[in-house]
């Protein structure tokens, strides 16, 4: 039977369940949708500008990786419920199978789906492709709340190999119409603000690979040097994963292949699997509290007495995400992110920390910032970094915890090299808050609100 295959946060052959088991069965369709908001409103989070510009060349590479396999990618744009079935008339599909997603708008899409495609004739098959373990399958689908017993037990699970890619995909009888990518226009013209990202990153399955492998080769430094931004200790797969052209799966097996044959790395092996495990976290987190991005998790935050939201807060706001605290890691990072769509995760932190805190203004502002500029942004990942920073996530780190980003830039920038190369010879202003002061202002803020009540 000839079968449509959905692919969403999936954009890769290999480790690809939905497109193996549709290609084994028969003809395929690969389809991506360009979802828009159904008649409910259910869909998924629009994408940020950043991670529009990955999406565009994600796609273009995997046209190009099916077609030299004889196949294609199929791209419509619409609520998924109107497209997909239209689509499969079009080629006489009678089966659709897709890898399945946590983000909420994007799960409500699939569950109607799953109930409405039938009465198509539509068989609707989901699979596990995007994390290591799906949340229901952890403690009867009781999340964890701490990280380091989910760690625990996600490492002592046996983790099943990766799949190939299909060896053969059948062209159906009939294709059906397609968009053309460009006419969707994911990436900035006028002004072309992605050279940055281009100078960067290449999106796509092979590129993902090429990643790894360079990663592989210094994977031994990851322990010690991961929490350094002025080397580039870490693998930098965060868009590839976000986007589903590597697999945590694949990941940590090259990674285990890469350190088997050198037991006295077996530290290195757990650091990277352990930040495997966060990614995984935060996607259970999601799952449990699907409001993740807008609420905080830990009910007493919504009493938090953030700053009011008026001229003062937006000019704060604005220094911030423009990269002009006058605190050099801060403006640094901004840099980094504004250019290259992606920023480190200790600065990540420090930058969160100095928003929430010594600013005090609302995560969920960052959030947003974040989510716009970062190639990487992730449903789940970004807003549960944000609320670990914030105090009020899962596990998240004390409120009381204030990074001071000048002894952060000594410890982890100790010779200044990377704030050197993203500040350059620029001028530097004042800087727009007293650290001091503003962290004891914080605390007291923290006190005000009461968390155990
Ligand atoms: P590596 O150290 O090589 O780690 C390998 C992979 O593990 C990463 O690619 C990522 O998928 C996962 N990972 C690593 N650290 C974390 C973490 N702390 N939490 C969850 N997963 C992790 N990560 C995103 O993928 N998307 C986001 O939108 C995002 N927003 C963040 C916002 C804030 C405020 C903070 C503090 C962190 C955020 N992170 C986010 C987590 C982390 O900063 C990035 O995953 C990491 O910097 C990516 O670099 P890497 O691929 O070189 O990481």
């Amino acid at each position: 039977t000839t079968a449509l295959v959905w692919l969403r946060d999936d954009l890769r052959l290999a480790d690809n369940p939905a497109l193996l088991a549709a290609a084994q069965a028969g003809p395929v369709v690969p389809v991506y949708i360009l979802e828009e908001p159904d008649g409910d409103g259910q869909g998924p989070r629009p994408l940020g500008g950043a991670a529009r510009w990955w999406l565009h060349g994600s796609l273009a590479a995997l046209g190009e990786a099916l077609a030299a396999r004889g196949s294609r990618l199929i791209l419509a744009r619409g609520p998924a419920a109107e497209v997909i079935p239209r689509l499969a008339a079009a080629c006489g599909a009678q089966a659709v199978h897709w890898n399945r997603r946590l983000e909420p708008g994007g799960q409500a899409v699939d569950r109607h789906l799953k109930a409405s495609l039938p009465a198509h004739g539509l068989a609707a098959v989901s699979h596990r492709a995007n994390l290591l373990i799906e949340p229901w399958r952890v403690r009867d689908g009781q999340p964890y709340k701490v990280f380091t017993p989910f760690w625990r037990w996600l490492a002592s699970q046996e983790l099943a190999d990766p799949l190939p890619a299909p060896a053969r995909l059948e062209a159906p009888a009939e294709w059906p119409p397609s968009e053309a990518l460009d006419a969707w226009a994911l990436r900035p013209t006028a002004p072309d603000w992605a050279g940055g990202l281009r100078a960067t990153w290449t999106p796509g399955e092979a590129a993902a690979a090429d990643r790894l492998g360079t990663f592989l080769d210094t994977v031994a430094g990851y322990p010690e040097q991961r929490d350094r931004p002025d080397l580039a200790a870490t693998s930098r797969l965060s868009p590839h994963l976000r986007f589903g052209e590597i697999s945590p799966r694949q990941a940590d097996h090259a990674v285990r292949l890469a350190l088997g044959a050198q037991p006295e790395r077996a530290d290195a092996l757990a650091a990277f699997r352990r930040q495997l495990a966060w990614r995984e976290f935060s996607c259970h987190q999601l799952h449990a509290f699907p409001a993740l991005a807008s609420q905080p998790l830990k009910p007493a935050f919504a009493r938090f007495p953030w700053r009011p939201d008026d001229d003062h807060a937006r000019a704060l706001f604005s220094a911030w995400s423009r990269g002009r605290t006058g605190i050099d890691l801060i403006d640094a990072g901004m840099a980094e992110l504004w250019h290259s769509g992606w920023m480190h995760n200790r600065v990540r932190m420090v930058a969160a920390s100095l928003l929430t805190k010594n600013l005090r203004l609302p995560w969920q502002w960052g959030e947003a910032w974040f989510w716009d500029t970062l190639v990487d942004a992730d449903p789940a990942n970004n807003p549960a970094g944000w609320q670990w920073v914030a105090g009020c996530g899962a596990d998240a780190a004390p409120f009381f915890r204030v990074f001071n980003p000048e002894t952060q830039a000594s410890r982890f920038d100790p010779t200044a090299t990377y704030r050197r190369h993203w500040l350059g010879n620029r001028q530097r202003p004042p800087p727009i808050v007293n650290l001091k002061t503003s962290r004891a202002e914080a605390l007291a803020a923290y006190k005000d609100m009461g968390e155990g009540a």
